[in-house]
């Protein structure tokens, strides 16, 4: 086991690597940019590097500035943490390259993952079920109304290095299609420095599901659970549960199973999720994660393991603490992402924090860096806290969310906690009768509401 492992990365998600590792008796060493000095990730890790100016570019996006932290404090391994680093094959490479231990898949693994083509390829060629669309890029005008002839409008049109639910256009009719598609090329150029697009059909009501899954790097997989995560803005998720009130059991275990076998056949190592669109009884492959998800903490929470930890194990060589056969769910988790943002308009709202208070007690846990008089740095993702119930059924966990609301301070900067207060009053939230689009739509109409 490793003595000593760097977190490239901030935030709660740095903080909940130091978590699992303190647990573990494993040292930790946090990164930090010139603003983040007094962040909590910093506080509470052993030892802290100082990697750059604000800007992530020149600190938490720099695989120079991180490998010289770790030269510098002797760490065996890195852990990336989500976002930044973590789904980069170049910075996976370098690791290895100076005998360090990167903490997810092998760089060929993140390479195939992160590029939504050979993604959906690899997952198609190992007998997963995909979105049906263009098994390559559709690089003109042309070949994209010859494409959309084939299959239909309406389309959806989305960049092969996307993420974070940018760079995509839905086109619902051909008249659109020329003005969607330059658009949507010149966002991707802008946000991931490629303009390559792929044209999928747009499934017009569906879920969002994903699976959990790990290998072990030896051809050994399995797969533990799904998350439901159909609430979202902007294709960005904002609430997440497992399980999902969508799936029976057995398609849990169908869709679980072939998931675990795609990526024990290709020796895939680490955490990773499968992402699915679930429309009528169907399931259709979208993408795949190579790293931990910012909402892992609901399948912590229904099956009682530590994810962190099975990475650290299975990045050390060693087995996972589990088998399929262990692994069983209990209950109901639910997770709310809060964000430094005004609601309703959800602009950003970095800022000095004067009070906080964490709710607790039973079946709440809190993810947060956040204290007393830190202020929210403006250079960054605006999550601050996740908020995650766990309750013996879904009535239970709404309840209990409700409840661990009501204790929750976060003064001094607006945040998306009033959403959640509003979300639980709403009924459909509360039968679980919700799609992709729904909270869009109750948005719009709730916006409507006020300005009447
Ligand atoms: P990203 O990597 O940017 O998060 P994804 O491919 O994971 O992009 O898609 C994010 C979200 O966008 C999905 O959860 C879904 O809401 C929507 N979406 C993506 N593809 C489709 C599609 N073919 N039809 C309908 N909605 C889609």
């Amino acid at each position: 086991m490793f003595n000593k492992i760097l977190i490239a990365n901030r935030g709660e998600i740095a903080l909940r690597v130091v978590r699992a590792a303190r647990e573990m008796g494993i040292a930790t060493v946090a990164v930090h940019s010139t603003v983040d000095a007094d962040a909590m990730h910093v506080r509470m890790a052993d030892e802290s590097v100082c990697i750059g100016p604000p800007p992530s570019a020149g600190s938490y996006l720099s695989a120079a500035a991180i490998m010289s932290a770790c030269e510098i404090s002797g760490s065996e391994a890195i852990h990336p943490g989500y976002g930044f680093l973590s789904e980069n094959p170049l910075f996976a490479e370098v690791a290895a390259d100076h005998d360090i231990t990167f903490i997810g898949p092998s760089a060929e693994h993140i390479k195939i993952m992160g590029d939504k083509i050979t993604a959906k390829r690899s997952m198609k060629e190992l007998g997963v079920p995909c979105v049906p669309g263009s098994d390559g890029s559709i690089d003109t005008i042309d070949d994209a109304y010859e494409f959309c002839d084939e299959i239909g409008f309406p389309v959806i049109i989305k960049a092969t290095a996307g993420g974070g639910g940018r760079g995509m256009k839905v086109v619902k009719h051909q008249s659109e299609l020329t003005n969607a598609f330059n658009t949507a090329r010149g966002e991707c150029r802008a946000a991931f420095g490629n303009d390559q697009v792929y044209i999928e059909k747009y499934l017009e009501n569906p879920r969002h599901i994903e699976i959990q899954i790990f290998g072990d790097g030896q051809g050994n997989a399995v797969h533990i659970g799904e998350r439901d995560c159909s609430l979202q803005r902007r294709h960005q998720k904002v609430f997440e549960e497992a399980p999902s009130a969508a799936i029976s059991s057995e398609a849990r275990d169908t869709i679980g199973r072939l998931c675990a076998e795609a990526v024990a056949a290709i020796k895939y190592a680490g955490a990773g999720t499968i992402e699915f669109l679930y429309d009528q009884g169907e399931f259709y492959f979208i993408e795949m994660n190579t790293r931990l998800q910012v909402e892992h903490p609901v399948t912590e929470a229904i099956f009682g393991i530590d994810l962190v930890r099975e990475q650290i194990r299975v990045a050390a060589g060693l087995p996972l603490s589990f088998t399929q056969e262990n692994l069983e769910i209990n209950g109901h988790a639910i997770e709310v992402r809060i964000n430094a943002e005004k609601f309703p308009e959800f602009s950003p709202c970095p800022g000095r924090i004067t009070q906080y208070h964490a709710p607790g007690g039973l079946g709440v846990r809190m993810d947060s860096a956040l204290y007393d008089g830190y202020s929210v740095p403006g250079h960054y993702d605006s999550l601050i806290a996740k908020l995650i119930v766990h309750g013996r059924d879904r009535k239970e966990a709404l309840a209990r969310l409700d409840r661990a609301l009501s204790e929750l301070i976060i003064d001094g900067i607006d945040t998306t906690i009033p959403l959640f207060h509003a979300l639980l009053k709403e009924p459909d939230i509360h039968s679980g009768n919700y799609t992709i689009n729904w909270l869009e739509h109750w948005l719009q109409t709730n916006r409507a509401d006020s300005a009447a």
